[in-house]
């Protein structure tokens, strides 16, 4: 099957040429980001394969449906970024990569905390300019503390596996609740109590239109003062602007970030020869208890294997004409 791959990255092409050594499809790749600009590139393919920051609206579906295709395929979990709704009425199948590794996504989740607790960005700057003085990197320690778990899906439960395993209570908040999360020794707490309690909070769920800046002025003010937060989930689940507020009071005591609500244009390519124009974004960068990666904690060998060959086997049963394992159905 002819299938368009939009967001293209050596990286991906790498993983997905090894995949279709066993499917036999024919690949092309567009470097570009599927949107409104660029969907024509897609005519006469049957299926495009997008990532996280490419758009599938109601009218890139339409111009997408009217070249002839007929399966969206996610390499990736989250699916914000597709109208389920408009793809329905398309007739547009929609799949996505439901399990690779939630262990690439929790240890990142777990990098970016240790890192920012301890200082290592900062630490890491001062010796390779033989300035090994300690004052402004003390930390504290994880064993005894309360970590927050929003989300307690797969890759929630992973997270909530490793920091149990530093000695931290674990307390967790999910409107569907898990025995697997509480059979590791955590509990189910209410927002408020985790916002209350906790020392490191991680975001794990899905964004939905329901959960849109979950984290926000009023929910950061009732969080533990120099407490860190950590979102490895959506961008668009932090109101960014709150958080910078937060930071600049001393009340937020440090902030991780691997994905970012205006990621999109952003993140994925290599800007460092340009004048980068998000004051936003660089205000954030700007503060010694931040720190930025650009939507990488999928980025592991493992991962990306799993991804290209998942997204691939859905393609081979989309050609079949068989039921779609990894189909993402409106609920
Ligand atoms: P999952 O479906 O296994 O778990 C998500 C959990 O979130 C579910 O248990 C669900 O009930 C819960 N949830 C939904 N709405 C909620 C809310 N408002 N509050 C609290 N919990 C809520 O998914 P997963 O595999 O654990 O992935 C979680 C998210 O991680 C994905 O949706 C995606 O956005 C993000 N992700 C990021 C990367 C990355 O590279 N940064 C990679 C993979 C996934």
């Amino acid at each position: 099957m002819k299938i368009a791959v939009f967001s293209a990255q050596p990286y991906d092409r790498q993983f997905l040429e090894a995949a279709n050594a066993a499917e036999g499809h024919e690949l092309h790749y567009f470097e570009m980001a599927l949107g409104l600009e660029s969907v024509a590139l897609a005519a006469g393919f049957q299926a495009v394969c997008i990532f996280v920051n490419d758009v599938a609206d109601a009218n890139v579906l339409e111009a997408l449906r009217g070249g002839g295709t007929g399966l969206v395929a996610l390499r990736c979990t989250g699916f914000n970024n597709v109208d389920l709704a408009a793809a329905k009425r398309l007739g547009v199948k929609v799949v996505r990569v439901v399990d690779y590794s939630p262990y690439s996504v929790a240890e990142h989740a777990v990098a970016l905390l240790l890192a920012l607790n301890r200082k290592i960005h900062r630490a890491y700057n001062r010796t390779r300019d033989s300035n090994f003085a300690l004052d402004g990197l003390m930390g504290f320690d994880f064993h005894g503390k309360t970590a927050g778990v929003v989300g307690t899906g797969k890759i929630g439960r992973v997270f909530a596996r490793i920091m149990l395993g530093f000695g931290c209570e674990v307390i967790g908040y999910d409107p569907y609740r898990s025995a697997d999360f509480e059979a590791l020794g955590a509990r189910y707490a209410a927002p408020g109590e985790i916002g209350a309690n906790a020392d490191i909070v991680s975001l794990h769920c899905p964004l939905t239109p329901e959960n849109h800046h979950i984290v926000n002025a009023e929910t950061l003010a009732r969080m533990k003062r120099g407490a860190l937060l950590v979102n490895t989930s959506r961008g668009g689940l932090l109101d960014t602007d709150a958080a910078i507020q937060s930071l600049k009071s001393g009340h937020l005591g440090g902030l991780a970030l691997d994905v970012y609500e205006q990621e999109g244009g952003v993140f994925f390519r290599d800007l460092s020869s340009t004048v980068v124009t998000d004051d936003v974004l660089q205000r954030l960068i700007s503060f010694p208890n931040v720190i930025v990666t650009g939507h990488q904690a999928f980025f592991t060998r493992e991962a990306i294997g799993t991804i290209c060959e998942t997204t691939l086997r859905s393609v081979s049963e989309f050609a079949r004409k068989a039921p779609l394992s990894n189909e993402i159905r409106m609920t």
